[in-house]
């Protein structure tokens, strides 16, 4: 199967090696040609467009990093919207808002393409060994024919219905997952101060009902101050505002999530948004 794959960040490089090495064709692009290098060198091909891309695949895969991404690459000039046509398929699995993934939903369809939203819920490690969960809403047809890139790529997809289903579900995960990382960090920063050893903070954790893998993965890197990014912050920042608007939109009242957008963008603010999405920080 032969694949074009649109944004090599830390996502799009692992996903897209990780379709490489399980014998898909892929051709790759990247705003930042220079980083389709690695991957070149693992046998992709390179397209110098998205629309040269898009001409020369029948389903392309893009991952970017927000709203105003996912818009350039498919509506500016060269982008996804001047090559897409029948019998064509293009699959976002960035994470962004309903109405983004809807607006590109409706002008594939002008053109006679098919259209998938595809955000992953799992991080950067996920990504490198196919262990991502795919959350997919569109087009059922495409979907099916995807399946194939899908099982390489994730532990398990789901089909969720008509567009922005799979935008709503990725964002109420990653708002959960955002305001459990805020409590996870104060309590972190409690212990130590508070004259604990939070290394017995992260053991007492892990044999409790809370017990879970962000907690037994990162906690001992936030120990470490290790803030290498494999989620970085400013994309967090990103899916708590867009997660609000939706429960704006839906007179949800969310306040445990303000307040975690308020310390994610508080730290974008500290220059921190290209770190490790942690709130975690000695002083
Ligand atoms: P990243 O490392 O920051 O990569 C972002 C990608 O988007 C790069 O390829 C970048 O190109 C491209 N890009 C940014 N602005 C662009 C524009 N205006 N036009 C064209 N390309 C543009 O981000 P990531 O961590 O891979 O995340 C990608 C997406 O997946 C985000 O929506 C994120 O929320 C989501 N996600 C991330 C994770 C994670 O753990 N990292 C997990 C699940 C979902 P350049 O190289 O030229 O800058």
């Amino acid at each position: 199967m032969e694949v074009g794959f649109l944004g090599l960040g830390i996502m799009g490089k692992a996903m897209s090696m990780n379709l490489l090495k399980n014998g898909f064709k892929v051709t790759v692009w990247n705003r930042t040609l220079s980083k389709c290098d690695e991957v070149v060198a693992h046998g992709a091909s390179v397209g110098e467009t998205p629309a040269e891309v898009v001409k020369k695949c029948n389903i392309t895969i893009a991952i970017l990093s927000d709203p105003a991404a996912a818009l350039s690459v498919v509506f500016d000039k060269d982008g996804v919207l001047d090559q897409i046509c029948s019998g064509k398929g293009y699959i976002d699995m960035s994470t962004v808002d309903p109405e983004t993934s809807c607006k590109i939903s409706e002008a594939i369809a002008l053109k006679g393409g098919h259209f998938l939203e595809a955000p992953v819920s799992g991080s950067k490690q996920p990504a490198e060994t196919g262990q991502l969960v795919i959350l997919a809403a569109g087009d059922k047809a495409l979907y099916e024919e995807a399946v194939p890139a899908f099982d390489v790529l994730g532990k398990k997809s789901y089909f969720l219905g008509p567009v922005g289903n799979g935008a709503k579900m990725k964002l109420v995960v990653n708002m959960v997952m955002g305001s459990v990382m805020n409590a996870f960090s104060e309590g972190l920063t409690l212990a130590e101060r508070s004259g604990l050893n939070p290394h017995s903070l992260l053991d007492v954790l892990d044999l409790g009902g809370i017990a879970n893998p962000m907690f037994r993965g990162k906690g001992p890197e936030m120990l470490k101050d290790n803030y290498s990014p494999a989620f970085p912050l400013k994309h967090q920042q990103k899916d708590m505002r867009l997660a609000l608007a939706l429960g704006d939109q839906h007179a949800v009242s969310m306040p445990v999530a303000a307040a975690a957008n308020e310390a994610f963008k508080k730290a974008r603010s500290m220059g921190l948004g290209d770190l490790d999405f942690q709130l975690f920080t000695r002083p």
